[in-house]
């Protein structure tokens, strides 16, 4: 496939908000010979690069000036056995729902609590994709990584890359100097059901599933998520804009004393994850709408476009929700969507 730049491109389909913004330039990359053949072309050497897949985590605010790249690398293929694990090399530019579909149907299960997620494959690590119980992390062997410094290439094993909740060093990383371009899966052989997730388990019982097979959970997965998260092709967002935030048992104690009602879940090292979905619900901000950008009405975690909002409006309610929860709780929830806009990469619009 030929590699096409173009100049002044907007980048309303290819963010799930359907907000405008334009990028200073965008190309589709198909192999890492194109990424080496952007990192030398002139016109592009003193922009900053925005790397791009599904635009599924992305919030555009106004135009981005950098070379806004999507990694489009094709490419599903076996790479033989570690232990008890069979190995799937994928490339980059793979959609991730058709991948975890595919892998299922052809008698490679592992990835069913992760189905239906929005995105390519090659943005799955920057956050570590998680749902149902299950984070990408507890199926990646190693994130194929390419260097713009030296145009090369390098394997980063699953324990260099630095997971954590909806976190990464690719994540930490925004300059566009480490690129994506392949992961290998760890999928383990023989399987084993992830079903201790209250919501799947308790979908799991309604079907009378006692022992679920890798297709129920899948099935059962995507009915949940079909249930309550809106689809980008009628209403943009992009899934949870909020992250749940951690603290630690003394602040979770004083929390609990205050609203006993609050939603939490015990972490290891006795810190206590906090349901953002909740406190948002508590600020009576279910619904709420703020010119053409609203909080969801069925989970208080989306925030959707309602039709012609800019990034702007989608961040100016974003900061507002922020606020009313810190005034009420005296806790700051963060991003998990990523922020782009003029400054990029050094923005910080709606950092701590
Ligand atoms: C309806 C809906 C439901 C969702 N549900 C979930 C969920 O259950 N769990 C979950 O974890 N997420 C969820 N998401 C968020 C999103 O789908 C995931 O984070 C997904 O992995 C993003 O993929 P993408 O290709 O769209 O990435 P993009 O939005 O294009 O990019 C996200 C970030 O990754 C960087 N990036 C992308 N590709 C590369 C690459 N190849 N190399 C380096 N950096 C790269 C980008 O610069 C950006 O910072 C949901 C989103 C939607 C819209």
């Amino acid at each position: 496939m030929p590699l096409i730049l173009q100049e002044r491109v907007s980048l309303k389909s290819l963010n799930t908000f359907g907000v405008d913004g334009r990028a200073a330039w965008f190309a589709r990359a198909h192999s890492v010979e194109d990424l080496a053949c952007l990192r030398a072309d002139a016109r592009l050497r003193d922009l900053p690069w925005l790397v791009l897949g599904g635009g599924s985590n992305v919030l555009p605010v106004g135009d981005i000036e950098a070379v806004v790249v999507q990694v489009a690398i094709p490419g599903v293929a076996d790479a033989g056995r570690d232990g008890a694990a069979r190995l799937v090399r994928v490339g980059a530019g793979e959609p991730w729902a058709a991948l975890v579909e595919r892998l299922v149907a052809d008698g490679r299960p592992g990835l069913e609590n992760l189905a239906l997620i929005p995105g390519l494959a090659g943005a799955a690590p920057i956050q570590n994709i998680g749902a149902y119980g299950l984070e990408l992390a507890e199926r990646l062997h190693a994130v194929t990584v390419w260097h713009a410094a030296d145009a090369g290439l390098r394997e980063l094993p699953v324990h260099d890359c630095g997971f954590g909740y909806r976190d990464s060093v690719f994540k930490r990383d925004r300059s566009g100097a480490r690129i994506v371009v392949g992961l290998t899966l760890r999928l383990p052989d023989p399987w084993q059901a992830v079903t201790g997730y209250a919501e799947l388990e308790r979908e799991l019982a309604a079907r009378g599933c006692v022992q679920p097979g890798p297709s129920d959970i899948f099935d059962t997965v995507c009915t949940l998520r079909r249930r309550k998260l809106p689809d980008p092709a009628r209403l943009g967002n992009a899934g949870s804009f909020f992250k749940n935030p951690v603290v630690d048992r003394a602040r979770h104690a004083e929390l609990i004393e205050r609203f006993p009602s609050m939603v939490s879940y015990p972490l290891a090292g006795g810190r206590y994850k906090l349901g953002a979905a909740w406190m948002i619900e508590a600020c009576g901000l279910r619904g709420y709408t703020r010119g053409r950008a609203a909080v969801f009405e069925g989970q208080a975690l989306v925030l959707v476009n309602r039709g012609g909002a800019s990034g702007a409006d989608i961040l100016a309610l974003a900061r507002d929700v922020q606020e009313r929860v810190r005034h009420k709780f005296g806790v700051t929830l963060e991003p998990e969507v990523c922020i782009v806009g003029a400054q990029h990469p050094a923005q910080a619009l709606l950092a701590d």
